[in-house]
C-alpha cells in the first residue's frame, strides 16, 4: 500500500524475448496501456527498428506509441529504422552505416523519465552496431526485464539461456511471460510455466493463448501482464 505524501517510483520495463517473433511487441502494447489506464502516463521507446515498409511509418514503435497515448515525436521514439528485415547492426553495416550509440542515450535522456516500457530487437545478443547488443542496452538503461518466452517445446532451454545471461550482467528480471505463437498445442506446455517458476524462482506469466483477431489478442496479453502494473486508482 502506497504510503500517503510519497510517490512510489514509476513502472519502468525491458521488453526482451527469447527469440524473434515472440511476442514483444504485443507485450508492450499491453503494458503501456494498462499503465496508461492506471494513470502513470508512460512512454514507449524502440530505439532500434528494423524491417520498416516505410522508414517514416515504424510498425512497432507507431504501435507503442499509440499505446502509450502519447504524442513524442517519432525521432525520439525510434531514433535508429532499417528498411531491411536483419539485427538493427546488421542492416546498419550493409548500409556502410554506424548506429550512434549517442544518440540512443539522448533519446533516452528524453524518453525515459517517468514511466516506460523499451522493445528491444530480436533476444538479447541481437547486435545493434559494432559494440552493443541489446544486453548492452538493457545494462545501460538499468530497468528490469520482461522476458517473452515460447509457451511450448524448447522454451525451458531458450529461456534459462536467457536467464543465465542477465544474471552473469546482474540485470533483474521482473517476470518471464509465456505465448503461444502458433495455433497447435504440444503437450509441453502444460508443465512449462510452473517448471520454470520452480528452477529459476522468478514470476512466470501466461501462457497467453494463440488468437488471430487483433483485439482480442491484445486483451489476453493485458490479462496476463496486468499482475505488473500496480493500479494507482486502486492503491488510493
Ligand atoms: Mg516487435
Amino acid at each position: 500500500m502506497a504510503r500517503r505524501g510519497t510517490s512510489p517510483l514509476p513502472p519502468r520495463f525491458f521488453v526482451t524475448g527469447t527469440d524473434t517473433g515472440v511476442g514483444k511487441t504485443q507485450a508492450s502494447c499491453a503494458l503501456l496501456s494498462l499503465l496508461a489506464d492506471a494513470g502513470h502516463a508512460p512512454q514507449g521507446f524502440k530505439p532500434y527498428e528494423s524491417g520498416c515498409a516505410s522508414l517514416n511509418a515504424p510498425a512497432d514503435a507507431l504501435a507503442l506509441r499509440e499505446a502509450a497515448r502519447s504524442d513524442l515525436p517519432l525521432e525520439l521514439v525510434c531514433p535508429h529504422r532499417f528498411r531491411a528485415p536483419l539485427a538493427p547492426g546488421i542492416a546498419a553495416r550493409r548500409l556502410g552505416r554506424e548506429p550512434d550509440w549517442r544518440v540512443t542515450l539522448a533519446a533516452w535522456e528524453r524518453v525515459g523519465r517517468g514511466s516506460v516500457v523499451v522493445e528491444g530487437a530480436g533476444g538479447l545478443f541481437v547486435p545493434l552496431d559494432a559494440s552493443h547488443d541489446v544486453i548492452d542496452l538493457i545494462a545501460a538503461l538499468e530497468l528490469p526485464v520482461v522476458l517473452v518466452a515460447r509457451a511450448g517445446l524448447g522454451t525451458l532451454n531458450h529461456t534459462a539461456l536467457s536467464l543465465a545471461a542477465l544474471a552473469a550482467r546482474n540485470i533483474p528480471v521482473a517476470a518471464v511471460l509465456l505465448s503461444r505463437s502458433a495455433p497447435t498445442r504440444d503437450p509441453s506446455e502444460r508443465d512449462n510455466a510452473a517448471l520454470l517458476a520452480e528452477r529459476h524462482a522468478l514470476q512466470v506469466l501466461g501462457p497467453v493463448p494463440y488468437l488471430v483477431e487483433s483485439r482480442r489478442r491484445h486483451a489476453a496479453f493485458r490479462a496476463a501482464l496486468a499482475p505488473l502494473v500496480p493500479d494507482r486508482a486502486r492503491a488510493r
